[in-house]
Formats: structure tokens, C-alpha cells, sequence
């Protein structure tokens, strides 16, 4: 009995070791609440992985791909319990968080086209909106920082993918008992914009991207009794979604020929992990994913 103990309570000194080892270098989370339905990518906080670099903070989680200068996805949790009155803080800047050796993207860089001199007139689209992310200065913050951004034709970006951000606003802000975990990104290279074609900016440092998608999911809130839950905060959310739950997917081109309806856009989730060769939702267990992933929304 005193060997075994001694055994286990070596082992346990030995463990308590090594995680001290670990805790010298910064440690960073890898969980987070905006990842609860999936981590698309397996994105890691290894900068081995330059292409697919997690970066995670509390009001939303992307992978970061450095090559492009411009995340692979984007992904975050919205109800009403992020929404409020603050005004858009409109302060664009780099993501001082990107390791050192690789090119942090500055807020004037949308406007530096290969040849550096002509402003090309891409917005600098948000993934997350600021208008998800009302509730505190910090929160709106947040969205402008330039890992949240993409090269965006303003009429996809003020247009079709702003019609989009208010429709799902409109499901899930005040008086509603519904949460939606939403995850949007890009794939492909060449979009266009009033002053042309592009496939890149600033000297080849930033893909413009081709096409942009987005998957929403929608959730009821979890009822306490007295009040709704907000999303993430009781249980695993991954558990709830079923057979019935509503995902909206998308895929647009990046373009100025773009219609403005979104509705025209809607795709299945299995068509974007064919696309993107992501695997969305992979919380969410198979055989349900099998079901809600091919269906194409048409409410
Ligand atoms: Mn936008
Ligand atoms: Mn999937």
C-alpha cells in the first residue's frame, strides 16, 4: 500500500513538473465558447502553423492564416445579450497578438494594390460585425481589428452581406428567446471592386479573396425559469442542436456584379466544406450533422 502511494504521489510530483515546464512559456487558452459547435480547421496556437493559427479572444475565434494576411474563418456566438447601443468605434488597426515574424496588416493597407500606388477601393470587410458586438466599448472594439477583416467589394460587404447581418440580428435581438453561433470566411483569389480586378494588395501581402460564405446556426436559448440563458453558458450547446435546427449557409462572389439578395446565395453546409475543405460543426454528432448539413435553407 506505502509503494503504491509512493508510486502515485512520484507520478503526480512528476506531472506537477512538467506542467510547470509548460506554464513558463505564455499559455493561452485553446477553448472558447465561439468554438463550442466546432473548430472548422483544428487551428492550434502553434506558430508552426502559419496558415492556420488560432487566435482566440472573448469576443470571437479565427484561424489566422498569415500567408493571406486575412483569417481562414471567423467564428462567434451572437444574441441579445451582446447586443446594445454603443456607437462603432471605427478604430481599424493591426493585431499586435500576430507572432512578430510575420506581416501584421495595417488599416490603410486595403488601399495599396500591387503596384502601390492607386487606391483600389476594397472595404475592409468585417467578419465578426460591429453591430454584433454593441454591449460594451471593449466588445465593438474588438471587430476592428484587422484580423477581423477581408478585402470586401463594397457591394457584396454594404449590400448583400449587410442584409444578411440584419436579418440575423433580426432573429435574435431583443425580445427573442434565440442565439445563433455563426462562422463565416473566404476561399479562392481574385475579387473585384469599383477600380478593377484584384488578387492581391500591398505588394502581394493580402489575398483578395474570390468568394465569401457564411453558416449561421440558429439556437434556442436555454430558460431558466426567470430569464433566457445566454448562448454558451448552460451545458454543451453542441447536445442541443438536432434534426430541426435551422443552419443558413451562404456562399457570394466577391464582386460588384453581386445581387443584393442574399437569399439567392444559399447554399448547404456540405457544399462549403467541399469548397473550403473545412469540417463545420464537428461538435454536432455525425448522423445529425448528415442531415442539417445537406439541407439548403429556403425560409
Ligand atoms: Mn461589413
Ligand atoms: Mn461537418
Amino acid at each position: 500500500m506505502k509503494k503504491i502511494f509512493y508510486i502515485l504521489a512520484t507520478s503526480v510530483a512528476i506531472f506537477l513538473g512538467s506542467c510547470k515546464e509548460d506554464e513558463a512559456k505564455p499559455s493561452k487558452s485553446e477553448a472558447s465558447i465561439h468554438l463550442t459547435l466546432g473548430n472548422p480547421s483544428n487551428a492550434r496556437i502553434d506558430e508552426n502553423t502559419p496558415e492556420n493559427y488560432l487566435m482566440s479572444i472573448s469576443q470571437y475565434a479565427l484561424s489566422y492564416n498569415s500567408t493571406k494576411g486575412h483569417a481562414n474563418w471567423v467564428s462567434w456566438i451572437v444574441d441579445n445579450s451582446w447586443l446594445g447601443s454603443v456607437d462603432r468605434t471605427d478604430n481599424f488597426r493591426p493585431n499586435d497578438e500576430i507572432p512578430i515574424q510575420w506581416y501584421r496588416v495595417n488599416h490603410y493597407d486595403y488601399f495599396s494594390p500591387p503596384n502601390g500606388t492607386t487606391p483600389t477601393g476594397f472595404d475592409r470587410g468585417h467578419m465578426c460585425p460591429s453591430a454584433d458586438r454593441t454591449k460594451i466599448r471593449d466588445d465593438n472594439s474588438a471587430t476592428f481589428l484587422m484580423t477581423n477583416m477581408i478585402p470586401q467589394a463594397p457591394r457584396n460587404n454594404q449590400q448583400t452581406w449587410a442584409s444578411l447581418e440584419d436579418y440575423t440580428r433580426s432573429l435574435v435581438g431583443a425580445n427573442s428567446n434565440m442565439g445563433a453561433y455563426v462562422i463565416s470566411g473566404t476561399y479562392g483569389t481574385g475579387g473585384d471592386c469599383p477600380a478593377g480586378k484584384f488578387e492581391s494588395l500591398q505588394r502581394g501581402k493580402i489575398n483578395v479573396p474570390e468568394r465569401t460564405w457564411k453558416i449561421i446556426v440558429l439556437m434556442p436559448l436555454v430558460n431558466t425559469g426567470s430569464v433566457f440563458a445566454p448562448l454558451g453558458t448552460i451545458g454543451d450547446d453542441a447536445t442541443r442542436v438536432n434534426n430541426n435546427t435551422r443552419v443558413i449557409a451562404v456562399d457570394m462572389p466577391n464582386s460588384q456584379t453581386i445581387n443584393t439578395n442574399w437569399r439567392t446565395y444559399r447554399v448547404s453546409v456540405d457544399f462549403l466544406e467541399q469548397k473550403t475543405g473545412l469540417d463545420f460543426l464537428s461538435r454536432v454528432p455525425q448522423s445529425i450533422q448528415d442531415v442539417i448539413e445537406a439541407r439548403v435553407d429556403n425560409l
